[in-house]
């Protein structure tokens, strides 16, 4: 807002984006989520944060995603760390595979900083979206070349990198960001496949904090912002890159354009995965408080609150299974790093995008209008005005207002702010979504074996959509693909 912060821990704007973060660590504390929280590292057997984990098992995963729903019942929001998380995950399996085609040295690069990482416990912002420009041209036909970030000049000891990264979760108040390429890039876009690793006050870094939906409530107190500890979203900024030194060392990807491909998909499955998990977790918080609105007005008897709550239940939970699916049918790649299933992290994440807004729906339904009309916390503190609302917000004797007002207040926060444009679109817009689903299928086997049960195709052999008869099917997935739990 115009402002240059030297110390974001000191400005109230950033605090309950800090605090959200503060929860990954404090957790990580209590004996009560040891198993959830943490993990043995693989690299020095010492037990380190989970959010800097490589997922050795598809087991693992699994424990991610019941660890961010537990993160979002505790924060009741984003708390930003799983993006650097899964670009830690991506860069393990990807740097492995380009070391071993291209016998360059990115993964023990890559290790020796994912060492430090871990060791120290750092944050780490996952930077990918660029700002695009004209979308209907690649990076190199921009008319500005930075509208994609790339690599002006080379060095010996390093690169140069120019442009900016867009809606950058977490980025403010991390220790590290690692910047990937947010599309696959093809021989002309070259110097745009890069991927490095920076601290959060390198040289030439601005970072620009987004504005979000009542975020300068957080300045008025402490009932109108809703949720009253943590942010409404990730504090999302833009990072800006003006020639930006990188050192050789912190360079995971330079030029190295035919592995950007897999490096999108392997991020983008990983991350979308996650909002099975965390979006669930903010649901159960908006199933709470919506039962608890229900009680305070009187109304939670009444059957059709009963069933809407139950149809906020079924949608949050179809989200969670599909995770959890989607997480055990995973991958072990040649690096060891597991992954999950792309074609379900697509399916968890389209689901998402829709079912998060009928279920806030259907909170704003069972809440009522004062969600959006309700007089603000000045008024309520107010000598005069504030008797006025203590008698005509009451509904019984036993329930203090403040507590409705509350209410309306947490349930205002989570169902009209801004949590659901980034339901929409973080990880991945509905578009892309489905642009990922038609490439995942094959749509020629699905086609086979309608023909077969039509009598059309004369193949009495069982066919399966992966194209292979039921054992040799069994045998790849114990053997080659698929984790034995
Ligand atoms: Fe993590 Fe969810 Fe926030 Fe993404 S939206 S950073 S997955 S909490
Ligand atoms: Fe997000």
């Amino acid at each position: 807002m115009g402002e240059k912060v030297d110390s974001i821990v000191d400005h109230p704007m950033f605090k309950p984006h800090i605090a959200s973060v503060a929860m990954t660590y404090e957790l990580a504390q209590d004996p009560k989520y040891y198993d959830l929280m943490t993990a043995e590292s693989h690299l020095t057997g010492e037990r380190i944060n989970r959010f800097t984990h490589i997922h050795q098992s598809t087991q693992e995963i699994m424990t991610k995603v019941r660890m961010l729903r537990l993160m979002g019942q505790k924060t009741g929001t984003c708390f930003q760390r799983c993006v650097g998380f899964d670009a830690l995950n991506t860069l393990y399996a990807v740097t492995y595979d380009m070391d071993e085609k291209l016998g360059t040295d990115y993964h023990q690069r890559f290790k020796k900083y994912l060492r430090r990482v871990q060791g120290e416990d750092l944050m780490v912002a996952g930077a990918m979206t660029d700002t695009k420009g004209d979308r209907g041209r690649r990076p190199h036909k921009q008319d500005d070349p930075d509208l994609y970030l790339h690599v002006v000049e080379k060095r010996d000891e390093g690169i140069i990198v120019k442009g900016a990264k867009n809606h950058i979760t977490g980025a403010v108040n991390s220790h590290e960001i690692i910047a990937l390429p947010t599309r696959a890039m093809a021989e002309e876009d070259k110097d745009y496949a890069v991927t490095f690793a920076t601290p959060v006050d390198a040289e030439g870094i601005t970072l620009v904090l987004g504005r979000q939906t009542n975020d300068t409530r957080r300045l008025d107190g402490e009932i109108d912002p809703g949720n009253t500890r943590y942010a409404i979203l990730g504090g999302e900024a833009l990072i800006i890159y003006d020639d930006v030194f990188v050192p050789r060392e912190r360079i995971f990807m330079c030029g190295e354009h035919a592995f950007t491909g897999p490096l999108v998909q392997i991020f983008s499955s990983h991350h979308r995965v996650n909002y099975g998990g965390c979006k669930v977790g903010v649901a159960d918080v908006v199933i709470g408080a919506t039962k608890r609105i229900a009680e305070v007005n009187g109304v939670d008897g009444a059957y059709h609150i009963r069933d809407k709550l139950s149809e906020m239940v079924h949608l949050a939970e179809t989200c969670w299974a599909c995770s959890l699916t989607c997480a055990h049918e995973g991958l072990r790649t040649p690096s060891g790093a597991c992954v999950v299933d792309p074609l379900l992290a697509n399916v968890v994440k389209l689901n998402v995008t829709r079912f998060a807004y009928e279920w806030m729906r259907l909170a704003q339904d069972i809440a009522g209008g004062a969600i959006i009309t309700l007089p603000s916390e000045r008024d309520y503190n107010h000598p005069i005005i504030g008797k006025y609302m203590e008698k005509y917000y009451s509904t019984k004797k036993d329930i203090p207002t403040e507590t409705r007002i509350r209410l309306f207040r947490l349930i205002e926060n989570m169902a009209v702010g801004a949590g659901l444009p980034e339901a929409l679109h973080g990880a991945g817009s509905p578009a892309t979504l489905k642009i990922m689903i038609e490439r995942s299928i094959d749509i020629e086997e699905k086609k086979a074996l309608a023909e077969t049960i039509a009598g059309i195709r004369e193949d009495k052999h069982f066919q399966n959509i992966w194209g292979m008869d039921e054992g040799e099917y069994f045998k790849e997935f114990r053997e080659n693909r698929r984790i034995t739990k």
